[in-house]
């Protein structure tokens, strides 16, 4: 605790999002030690009162609670690696995008050079965090979220999802998954009415109201797959759907763009039918991607 009261942080990297946390910190009291490979990018955190280690070594000997906010796994690895002595005793908290795999591997590595560890995924742009639209998932050590946790409220929203460290970013990717194939189909609308001259901005009241409208699927599929009856409250069954599919396609062909985001679904609702589940619902074709 600093004679604040406010508990001392490290943060390792100071791009857009490290530079964000270190900022929150700051503007909550927490007396923060940065590191960053590129040492001119410290220059603004400094100015706002945080105090800049010259080596790795140095920034895990200044706090027990040590953040690392890098590029990726990778780049964890190689600025911890050469230091990796000076994680006795520490409490480490990743907030670097990654794999449940990769959260899992350093959670054991961390442990077996005596640190704790929790992981995260943050749920926020740079100019998100320390507003209250921001959250950060955790999972892993749950002493680490105790000791840490008034730091950690700076960032914004606290959500815990237990001790092993893969669930953070198990979670973090399947919302990400969710964003993506949202901003697939906006792209992909924009290019077909953009290929006869429509201007984006004026197209995006409708495609805002129409996906407003299809919203429902959210929830009613996720009570398909619950209960596993694809059948159940069906609007438009995959059979109907698989059949007009196609001129997403055919369209994209004869307006002279392509269609290859939305490809891959084409397959999956033909092999669905193929094998008699026509009279379901689209969502049915998560048992093929269950494997
Ligand atoms: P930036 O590209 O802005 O910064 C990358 C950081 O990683 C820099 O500090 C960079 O150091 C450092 N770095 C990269 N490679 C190495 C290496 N080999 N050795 C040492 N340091 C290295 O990325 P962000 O800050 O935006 O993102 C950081 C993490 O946060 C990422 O995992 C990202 O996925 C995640 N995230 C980012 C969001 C965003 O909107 N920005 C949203 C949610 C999560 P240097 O300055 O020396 O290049």
């Amino acid at each position: 605790m600093s004679e604040h009261g406010k508990t001392p942080v490290t943060v390792l990297g100071l791009g857009a999002m490290g530079t964000a946390l270190v900022e929150a910190l700051l503007a909550a009291g927490h007396p923060v030690t940065a590191w960053n490979r590129t040492a001119s990018r410290a220059e603004g955190v400094a100015a706002k009162g945080a105090t800049v280690a010259s080596t790795v070594t140095e920034a895990l000997a200044a706090n027990e609670i040590v953040i690392a906010c890098l590029l990726d796994y990778d780049s964890v690895h190689e600025v911890l690696d050469p230091a990796a002595a000076g994680l006795a005793g520490r409490q480490l908290i990743n907030l670097t995008n990654g794999t449940p795999g990769q959260a899992r591997e350093m959670g054991a590595w961390a442990e077996e050079l005596g640190a704790d560890y929790l992981d995260g995924g943050i749920m926020a742009v740079p100019p998100m965090i320390g507003t209250p639209a921001a959250f950060i998932f955790y999972s892993g050590s749950g002493g680490v979220l105790g000791r840490a946790r008034m730091a950690l409220d700076t960032f914004g929203g606290v959500n815990y999802l237990g001790a092993d460290p893969g669930l953070a970013p198990l979670y973090d990717l399947a919302l990400l998954s969710g964003m993506y194939g949202n901003f697939i189909g906006v792209i992909q609308a924009y290019t077909l009415v953009g290929s006869a001259g429509v201007k984006a901005s004026e197209f995006a009241p409708l495609l805002r109201g129409w996906m407003e409208a299809m919203n429902g699927f959210l929830d009613r599929s996720a009570e398909q797959i619950d209960s596993g009856d694809y059948t159940n409250d069906v609007v438009s069954n995959i059979a109907m759907q698989a059949a007009a599919f196609p001129n997403l396609a055919k369209a994209a062909a004869e307006q002279g763009v392509s269609a290859e985001l939305l490809a891959p679904l084409q397959s999956l609702m033909d092999r669905r039918v193929a094998a008699g589940h026509g009279a379901e619902d689209l969502v049915g074709v998560i048992e093929i991607l269950k494997k």
